[in-house]
């Protein structure tokens, strides 16, 4: 079975001590259910502070990126193995801003899966069209291509450490959902595909989470449709309250 996941990306936001209160404030509310997975992705500064405070409570750490270098020369950048010395085993690649604002191209989130993968770090690898796209109705392309590019020269093996958010990027951060009915015509095509590059065992087991502008008052819906295993979440993760809300609708 699949697994259900719920992971928060906390962007540029929250300095430590905020972070500290956030964390603390999820610990209180947060009830382990095992059939969920719950993950917060806190800036970089304040990830060996996060993956300390959550020892011991099933609440996980992601990175929000990571270099697809060893290490070396790159100013400014972070390593997997950085991430992996201060107890992050998880990393988001490929999200819209970072494709948008630092150029990041199907081809080095190609290279920056590999590194990951060597690291047996787990992928939450986003991708999604944008609204032209799905004005011009190329959404299904577009996407077929940002999958193909990016992860369907890995090995089957690979697959257990890949979890993938579909996230259009029309939805994210304007309150502007894809409808449940939109959600779930995309992750079917999204298993579908895999399918085709693979198999239909491999594309049953790929968990697909969900993300743009889920909220505790939509999340019911969209984690309802039958290939929604769950949800990335942006805004909605910085509060407690509704984090913990949208994960007790999964
Ligand atoms: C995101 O940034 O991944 C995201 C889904 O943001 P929001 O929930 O704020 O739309």
């Amino acid at each position: 079975m699949r697994k259900k996941i719920v992971a928060g990306n906390w962007k540029m936001n929250k300095n430590l001590e905020e972070t500290g209160v956030l964390l603390s404030e999820l610990k209180a509310k947060f009830k382990n259910t095992p059939s969920v997975e719950v993950i917060v992705a806190p800036t970089f500064t304040n990830l060996y502070y996060a993956s300390q405070e959550l020892k011991g409570c099933d609440i996980l750490v992601a990175a929000q990126n990571m270099h697809q270098a060893e290490g070396g020369a790159f100013t400014g950048e972070i390593s997997a193995s950085m991430l992996k010395s201060v107890g992050v085993e998880l990393v988001i690649l490929g999200h819209s801003e970072r494709r948008a604002y630092f150029g990041e191209t199907n081809e080095l989130l190609s290279e920056k899966v590999k590194t990951a993968l060597r690291h047996d770090m787990t992928i939450l690898f986003c991708f999604g069209e944008e609204l032209e796209d799905r004005k011009s109705e190329n959404h299904f392309s577009v996407v077929e291509s940002q999958l193909k590019n990016a992860l369907f020269d890995l090995n089957e093996d690979a697959w257990k450490n890949i979890v993938l958010a579909y996230e259009p990027v029309w939805a994210i951060g304007t309150g502007e959902t894809a409808s449940p009915e939109q959600a779930q015509e995309m992750h079917a095509f999204i298993r579908k595909t895999i399918a085709n590059a693979y198999n239909t065992k491999l594309a049953e087991e790929v968990s697909i989470l969900y993300g743009g502008s889920v909220k505790p008052n939509n999340a019911t819906e969209i984690f309802a449709k039958p290939d929604v295993d769950g949800g990335l979440i942006g805004g909605a993760s910085l509060n407690a309250e509704s984090f913990i809300a949208i994960a007790e609708a999964l």
